[in-house]
């Protein structure tokens, strides 16, 4: 199986796996993923992660322009911004309307430039610090420029009142980020106002160092 043809199934695959455990719904979310030569397969506007077919995503070629399938999601800006502002380190993204997340984002006493706290390793090792921006109605490309703003710094940031969007350096590895993002924000949830124990500032440093995870 050619490449392309490789990352068209695993896009279908993988979406359908999120849809169908509630991860997002109805037509919402969004995933890109770029192939080797630079051209960039995405899902196409106002499909469901449920049955997409792996013939009609739509398909950039390396200078941005449609060259096959449908017309993309209107999206696009979020993944664009992390393809320009993290060349090297983006292979996906993966956008979400996820529930728990959205809920966390809408709550007072969130810190927007960490918005999960530190309730379990994984959620630092596969995210570093998540980024809360502002609300922006859906389509605004003012959206790109917030995560352009952040200059490269974060791999995952969440829209507030919308949903997570995580890159990664692939699909797999930009999924279960994503997926770890939600779980995170519904032990967030579930144990708020509990008085949860935390990891330390030590143990958080520690993980930082032997990880190297990306903390600024
Ligand atoms: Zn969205």
């Amino acid at each position: 199986m050619s490449e392309e043809a490789a990352v068209r199934e695993d896009i279908c695959m993988m979406a359908k796996s999120l849809y169908d455990r509630g991860l997002t719904a109805g037509s919402s979310g969004n995933i890109s993923a770029r192939l080797s030569d630079g051209r960039l397969l995405v899902t196409p506007t106002g499909s469901s992660f449920g049955r997409l077919d792996p013939a009609r995503l739509s398909l950039f070629d390396g200078e941005g322009r449609l060259i096959g399938g449908d017309k993309p999601t209107k999206e696009m800006p979020l993944h664009v911004a992390f393809y320009e502002t993290r060349p090297k380190k983006t292979g996906a993204v993966v956008h979400l309307h996820s529930c728990h997340s959205v809920a966390l984002s809408v709550l007072p006493g969130v810190d927007p430039d960490n918005m999960l706290p530190p309730l379990t390793a994984y959620s630092i090792m596969k995210l570093g610090k998540v980024k809360l921006l502002p609300y922006f109605m859906p389509g605004d490309p003012a959206m790109g420029d917030a995560i352009r703003g952040l200059a490269g710094k974060r791999s995952a940031v969440m829209l507030a009142a919308h949903g997570p969007v995580v890159s990664a350096k692939d699909l797999e590895a930009a999924v279960y980020a994503i997926e770890e993002l939600e779980e995170t924000a519904k032990l967030a949830m579930l144990t708020r106002g509990a008085n949860p124990s935390l990891l330390t500032d030590a143990q958080i440093a520690d993980l930082v160092r032997t990880y190297d995870v990306e903390w600024d």
